[in-house]
Formats: structure tokens, sequence, C-alpha cells
């Protein structure tokens, strides 16, 4: 298995993109990648960089106001979850969504994992990625890999 990375600094969108090209290029079907983070830090900016690494060839958006996005055109699935509106709690929602979001033949990320708290159990978290601002548009950005 990987080692845990260091922390790196971006200092720009398209650094934070490569990094996480980087990450995808370790990823197989059924990897979750948990992202966390303050709003802006870069999250979608991450997702967006390893979906492209991909394959994914169409506009990688937020999917704050929709819980998930797919994308089925590139190499393997990718399924990314933003939980952020799930704050009130996951039980009241369809678990079933995320069921079929978080399934063993796609790549999923997930913003905001820790409003799940432990209503994620079973999966194979491949990494956790963490950005921080550092001003302007430095970020830091860790990889933990498991
Ligand atoms: P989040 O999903 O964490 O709320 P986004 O990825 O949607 O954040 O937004 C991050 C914003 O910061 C984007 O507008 C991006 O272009 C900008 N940005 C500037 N510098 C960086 C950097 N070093 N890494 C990532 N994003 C950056
Ligand atoms: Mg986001």
């Amino acid at each position: 298995m990987p080692t845990a990375s260091p922390s790196t600094e971006t200092a720009s969108a398209e650094e934070t993109e490569a990094l996480a090209a980087g990450l995808a290029g370790t990823l197989a079907p059924g990897d979750v990648v948990l992202v966390s983070g303050d709003l802006g830090a870069g999250k979608t900016t991450f997702v967006r960089g390893a979906a492209r690494a991909l394959g994914v060839r169409v506009p990688v958006t937020s999917p704050t106001f929709t819980i998930a996005r797919r994308y089925e055109d590139g190499r393997v699935p990718v399924s990314h979850l933003d939980l952020f509106r799930l704050a009130e709690g996951l039980e009241d929602e369809e678990p079933e969504l995320l069921d079929d979001e978080l399934a063993p033949d796609r790549v999923a990320f997930v913003e905001w994992p820790e409003v799940a708290g432990g209503g994620l159990p079973g999966l194979h978290v491949a990494a956790r990625v963490h950005l921080e601002h550092l001003g302007g548009d430095r970020r830091r950005v860790t990889i933990e890999t498991a």
C-alpha cells in the first residue's frame, strides 16, 4: 500500500488539479476518496482534477444542490457527492441513494464527509484529502492514503 503523503502547497487551482490527477492514477473501482476542507478551499477543484485524470470530459461542477453527480464517460464510473446539504442527518435521507453512488464498480469522491459521521460504514476509503486556505490562491493539500 502507498504510504501517507506529507502536505503539499499549491499556488493555483491547476496545481491542485495536478495533485489530484496523481492520486487518481492510484484509484481502482470501489475506492472512496473523502475530501474535507472549508468552503472554497478547493474540494470540488480537487475532484475535478481527479475526474479529468480518470477520463471524465464533461464539466465537473459542485453537486451541492443535488447531493450527487455521476460521470459515466471516463475509464471508470465516477460519483461525486457533496454531503453539505445533509447536515441535518443522513438518517432522514434515502440511504439507498448513497448505496448506489458508493458502489463497488465506481470511484467515489465525497465532499463534507464529516457530515455523515458514522453513516458511511463498510466503505473502502482509499484516501483522505484535506485542503486548507493559506491566503490568496495558496492552499495546503494533505493526501493521506490508506
Ligand atoms: P470547495 O469545493 O472546497 O468549496 P471549490 O473547489 O469549489 O471549493 O472552489 C475553490 C476556488 O478557489 C475555485 O474558484 C478555485 O479556482 C480557487 N482556487 C484558487 N487557488 C486554488 C488552489 N491553489 N487550489 C484550489 N483552488 C484554488
Ligand atoms: Mg465543493
